[in-house]
């Protein structure tokens, strides 16, 4: 098998991976997009890290799916919504056996892309470290923060892990991915959509905390049914202690809709009452946040799924 770690999409997260693994000596090659994408990059020659603002290039090299050569190790590093597509064309390359790390936020794109490559070993990974793009190819690291990674359907600890050790990639292997999925997901559900609705950063929703609690009831309530009982343990609380300790910051959600960017809500708050439809649950709080947010997001020429 080799070693190489393959990295799709040098965006946010993935040029953060990226650079720093390069930096340790793993051998990092890129994918990316298209060939249009390849040559821009191959003019600037490599991504810039910027690390208390000290810039650092690192000359990695890159690819696009159709370049030849097997793929033994692959971190996928795009949005929820292009992570199946993307591994759609990519699957011809996995080997027999590859491991994947799908790093996307919330929940259903795992599952879209194991479906694809039966052949290859799933890893989730969910992530608190906080990066984003000053400009193409060029990545600020902007919030210390952790890595969880786990297989729901296989406890071993990949061999590799220790390359994330290496790197300075702060990273436990977890039995429970799924619960810190969920709880991430019930996190995000309480808050993000309602800064959008409310036009406001995450401490305008002090002014709304019978809302929050509300929604946080529901979530429980689905977190319950969905077999996941720890994830809701205290959600109120924390979603609260989130509010106050976070309050002066602008939520993803609210920042990609502001920039007019496409958000993940089908794979947040869509897959949250999509869980409950399957269970019969009637959540209504949340069924109408995510028809206000669906109408929002529409109004605004966004796609709402
Ligand atoms: P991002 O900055 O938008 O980067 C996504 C990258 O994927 C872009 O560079 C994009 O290419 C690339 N891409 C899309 N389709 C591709 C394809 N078919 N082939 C190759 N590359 C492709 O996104 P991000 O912020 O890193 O987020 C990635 C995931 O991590 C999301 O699920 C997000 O919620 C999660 N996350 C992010 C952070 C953070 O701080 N950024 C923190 C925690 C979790 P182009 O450059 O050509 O558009």
């Amino acid at each position: 098998m080799s070693s190489t770690w393959h990295i799709l999409g040098a965006g946010s997260l993935g040029s953060l991976w990226a650079c720093r693994l390069a930096r340790a000596g793993k051998a990092v090659r890129l994918i990316l997009r298209d060939e249009q994408r390849l040559t821009a990059y191959q003019q600037v020659g490599g991504l810039t890290l910027v690390e208390q603002d000290q810039p650092h290039h690192y000359a990695i090299p890159a690819e696009t799916a159709q370049a030849h050569g097997p793929i033994h190790r692959l971190l996928v590093a795009c949005k929820a919504y292009d992570a199946a597509p993307a591994i759609a064309h990519l699957a011809p390359r996995l080997a027999e056996g590859a491991e994947i790390v799908l790093l996307q936020n919330g929940l259903g794109s795992q599952d879209e892309v194991a479906e694809q490559v039966p052949h290859a070993r799933c890893i989730f990974a969910s992530s608190t470290e906080g990066a984003y793009r000053e400009a193409d190819w060029q990545v600020r690291f902007a919030g210390h923060g952790f890595n969880w990674l786990g297989d729901p359907n296989q406890p071993t600890r990949p061999e590799w892990f220790d390359d994330l050790h290496d790197s300075g990639i702060p990273a436990e292997w977890t039995v429970d991915i799924l619960t810190r999925l969920w709880r991430k997901l019930a996190l995000n559900c309480a808050i993000n959509p309602l800064t959008v609705l409310h036009d406001c950063h995450n401490g305008g929703l002090l002014e709304h905390l019978g809302e929050v609690s509300a929604l946080c009831d529901e979530l429980s309530q689905l977190l319950h049914r969905s077999g996941q009982p720890q994830a809701a343990d205290d959600l109120d609380e924390e979603v609260q202690r989130v509010i106050l300790a976070t309050a002066a910051n602008y939520s993803s959600m609210y920042q990609d809709v502001r920039s007019g960017r496409r958000t993940e809500i089908h794979y947040l708050l869509g897959h949250a009452c999509k869980a409950a439809a399957r269970h019969g649950l009637q959540l209504p709080q949340l069924q109408h946040l995510h028809q206000r947010l669906v109408d929002n997001l529409r109004a605004r020429g966004l796609p709402s799924a």
